[in-house]
């Protein structure tokens, strides 16, 4: 592979002709949004802004936010697109956003991405987003999300049936004991995708009707999908 042709970020090698801009990742809870947004840091760059960590992140530092957003999540409903858009634009506003970054789990609601397209559209410069829908079966969401364990420390990700640690309940990297999500259980499993058919669905069809849309298989080994994300936005942004 020639220098000139490829970027190379943290050891891995890719094929980059035009910055990745804004990509939003969309899909059902469980389709592997968050996976996959850590690996494309790795390939582009860019950063990953998961609207779901910020959340859990201000429930740990109970700030006013975490104490509002606790319950709620805790139901698997949805927090109010008014708290979410605003902690959305102050990460916005943070320099590594420069070159483009990925929303995982943003937006969930048709306000939230009218609010996006109006932001995104003030912009003076800046490539328009890039929508990507993951697709995964509902028997094999539930499989993955009863089974999703992750590390505190390193953040990793790791799945009981499909994707276990080395060790069982313990991280690899690390040696971290794993913990699961207070929101990965089967009945809140049920009410987020009833709030994510009633409220997300419409948001996929929104950016399918924008062009700038992709669907791929997410029911295939972590690497493929992500290769598979990276020719879909490659082709989108020509
Ligand atoms: P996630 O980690 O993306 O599965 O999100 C976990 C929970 O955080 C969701 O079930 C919602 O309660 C909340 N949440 C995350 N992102 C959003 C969003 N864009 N709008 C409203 N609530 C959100």
């Amino acid at each position: 592979m020639s220098s000139s042709c490829c970027t190379e970020t943290q050891g891995r090698e890719v094929g980059r002709k035009t910055p990745p801009g804004p990509i939003l990742l969309l899909g059902a809870p469980g389709v592997g949004k968050g996976t996959q947004a850590k690996e494309l840091v790795q390939i582009w760059g860019i950063p990953q802004i998961s609207t779901g960590d910020l959340l859990r992140g201000n429930v740990a530092k109970d700030t006013q936010l975490g104490r509002v957003a606790k319950e709620i999540m805790g139901r698997g409903e949805l927090v109010p697109d008014s708290l979410v858009n605003e902690m959305v634009a102050a990460r916005l506003l943070e320099p590594d956003t420069a070159n483009g970054y990925i929303l995982d789990g943003f937006p969930r609601t048709l306000a939230q991405a009218g609010w996006l397209d109006g932001r995104l559209a003030g912009l003076p410069q800046g490539l328009p987003v890039v929508a990507v829908s993951i697709q995964v079966n509902y028997n094999q969401l539930l499989r993955r999300i009863t089974g999703r364990r992750n590390c505190p420390v390193c953040q990793r990700i790791y799945n009981n049936y499909v994707n276990p640690p080395q060790k069982a309940g313990v991280c690899d990297l690390d040696g971290t004991p794993l913990v699961q999500r207070a929101d990965d259980t089967e009945t809140v499993f049920e009410e987020r995708m009833r709030s994510y058919e009633a409220k997300t669905a419409p948001v996929v069809e929104h950016y399918r009707g924008l062009g700038r849309f992709a669907e791929v298989d997410g029911d295939r080994p972590i690497a493929e999908i992500a290769a598979g994300i990276v020719t879909a936005v490659e082709r989108l942004r020509k």
